[in-house]
């Protein structure tokens, strides 16, 4: 197809708004999937996405649609809208000359529509504003056209109103992607450069490498090469999705489809890299992405010990196709061998756990997630911490630094107050305040990672009624007062409990552990000491006291059968008991503590 009847696109929206059922009528009308075989949410194919209704991997569509006489070809992008994915959703724009930012007609802007409108802006592209739901009794779609319009900077009558539910509306709107998003420009004779927009681990094809062709032509027979590590493969495949996977003799300028290589794991197939002929290839790559880092770390350990195996096995299959996840080995006392992972962000640890135990049939604990911590000593040393176990104990420290986000809310302006004081506790800084609408309120904060990480969203759920909407970025670093909690049972470290918190939450981090813990582990034949300590100070202690009575005390020599269950119950539980010291402590113990977090 000539570049001229091409258009690229994507959708992008805060979750929820109706991407995927948009895509869904845009899949049916097109005729790219007929009535009878569409399922709601197409193009989320993982169980775990459907379940959850949300969309975590960019997928890509070829859609054919007639304006007037002239045939085109449309690619739609759907992106992943949250914040975790926001690589995903920058490397899928990047692919697009334009974007749908599709917004709720009973709901408006969200703090998710804010961050992929700047992204979407930031790539130069050309934004069609269109209010979704417009088919629900709750819509009032003339009021947020004029928040859209003010947000956009263009007219009220120039944002688009459909259903994507119902279909209406949506014709009109694939009339005026052709009209509205520039064709793709490129050199159709130059040497071949297409963009890695993203990789997948197929069990049966190996990597699906996903391209958008910007220069020349990339034809099936011939070898290519990856720009960035000059590794060369044999093509196997070419081919567009328009839903499934078709074969094709090759892609031009502007076009998106597919590559198989025969690669296995996706890091070989890196996404933002250029692809390029091994013949007469291009000099210089395209301008790449940014490689995605974690930015919270948390061990993962199977509740049977047995299954190590199998979970290193599971996160190796899942890296194949992950390429932001990282993970090495790591023992705890506690909670026996384990994997120390690398996430980016907490949706993406909570999917990936869930995938590991969903599709792998694991029961996992993780242990409270940690940011990336920089450590200065007084000696000049620097050190990485992602485990509170890095911390350094000898030397003194001279400073410490943290990662800082900027935080956007966005909520009726009744809760400002329980937003604001929710925020300062969090030792944020606010950076600004704007009104939305007369009832709406965007708030922009300076808040440590740390302390998202751990309950913000819900907090904020809460303290809202559930209307704020969250989204952050990686803002930097600055300097904290952190200090490295420990738990110590009769004066031993329990590793996975310790934690590394501000200064001033230290006692209160110290003092929940230590009633938690006294409360879960079962009397000993003796005092056990529970302590919380910084450094060699103890900051909070709890005390377990002794039992005097042996278990089968309790059943008064009565009843047999009772005292042999008893036996068994107890014989069963030495099984996972893990020792502390000398103190003898079951594994759910420790898995209730870590849980209930
Ligand atoms: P996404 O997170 O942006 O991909 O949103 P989904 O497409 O998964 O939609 C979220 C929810 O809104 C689902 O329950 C959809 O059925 C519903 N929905 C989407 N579009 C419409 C619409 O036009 N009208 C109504 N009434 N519901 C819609
Ligand atoms: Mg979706």
């Amino acid at each position: 197809t000539p570049p001229e009847f091409i258009r690229n696109f994507c959708i992008i929206a805060h979750i929820d708004h109706g991407k995927s059922t948009l895509a869904d009528r845009m899949l049916q009308l097109t005729g790219v999937v007929e009535e009878r075989a569409m399922r709601a949410q197409y193009l989320d194919r993982m169980d775990i996405e459907r379940e959850r209704g949300i969309t975590i991997k960019a997928q890509n569509v070829r859609l054919p649609w007639r304006l007037g006489e002239q045939d085109h070809v449309l690619h739609l992008i759907d992106t992943p809208g949250h914040v975790d994915f926001t690589y995903e959703v920058s490397r899928a724009l990047a692919a697009c000359e334009g974007a749908i930012l599709l917004v709720d007609a009973a709901q408006g802007i969200e703090a998710q529509t804010l961050a992929n409108l700047y992204l979407a802006l930031d790539k130069d592209l050309h934004v069609i504003p269109v209010l979704n739901k417009i088919d629900l009794p709750a819509a009032e779609p003339d009021k947020y056209a004029a928040e859209l319009a003010h947000i956009i900077g263009c007219e009220p009558t120039d944002v688009l109103r459909v259903s994507a539910k119902t279909g209406e509306g949506v014709r009109e709107l694939l009339d005026e992607v052709v009209r509205q998003v520039p064709p793709p420009v490129g050199e159709a004779d130059a040497p071949a450069r297409a963009m890695i927009f993203d990789s997948v681990y197929d069990t049966y094809r190996g990597v699906v490498t996903y391209i958008r062709v910007v220069d020349g032509k990339i034809t099936p027979r011939e070898k290519i090469r990856m720009m960035s590590t000059g590794a060369t493969h044999e093509l196997l495949e070419v081919g567009i999705i328009s839903p499934e996977p078709k074969p094709t003799r090759g892609l031009g300028v502007g076009e998106v489809g597919y590559l198989i290589t025969g690669v296995k794991d996706v890091r070989q197939s890196k996404v933002g890299d250029t692809v390029t002929s091994e013949r007469k290839g291009a000099d210089e790559p395209l301008p790449g992405y940014r490689e995605p880092q974690p930015m919270v770390f948390s061990g993962l350990y199977p509740v049977d010990g047995s299954d190590y195996p199998v979970l290193r096995d599971a996160l190796e299959k899942l890296q194949l196709n992950d390429a932001a996840l990282t993970f090495e080995p790591e023992t705890s006392v506690a909670l026996g061998f384990g994997f120390r992972c690398g996430f980016l962000g907490l949706l993406h640890l909570e999917i990936t756990r869930a995938r590991l135990e969903r599709e792998f049939d694991l029961d996992l604990i993780s242990t409270a997630p940690n940011v990336v911590y920089e450590v200065y000593l007084e000696d000049g040393t620097e050190h990485i911490v992602t485990n509170p176990s890095d911390w350094p104990t000898g030397g003194k420290i001279a400073e410490v630094h943290e990662p800082v986000s900027k935080v956007t809310v966005i909520a009726p302006s009744e809760f400002i107050g329980a937003i604001m004081e929710l925020c300062q506790g969090k030792r944020g800084q606010l950076l600004g305040m704007d009104y939305l609408s007369e009832e709406r309120v965007e708030l922009r904060y300076r808040l440590p990672l740390a302390e998202i990480i751990f309950d913000f969203f819900d907090a904020l759920k809460s303290r809202t009624r559930g209307y704020a909407s969250l989204d952050y970025e990686e803002a930097g670093q600055q300097t904290a007062d952190l200090v490295k909690v420990d738990i110590l049972l009769q004066g031993e470290p329990v590793d996975a409990f310790s934690a590394i918190v501000h200064k001033d939450a230290a006692y209160s981090y110290g003092n929940r552990m230590a009633t938690k813990l006294r409360e879960l582990i079962p009397r000993q034949q003796f005092e056990v000491p529970i302590q919380a300590a910084v450094g060699s100070r103890i900051i909070a202690r709890e005390t377990i006291r002794a039992i005097r009575k042996d278990v089968l005390a309790k059943c008064y020599g009565g009843d047999i059968s009772r005292k042999r269950k008893l036996l068994e119950k107890q014989k069963e539980g030495k099984k996972r008991m893990k020792t502390v010291g000398r103190v003898e402590v079951p594994q759910e113990a420790f898995v209730a503590a870590l849980s209930t977090e």
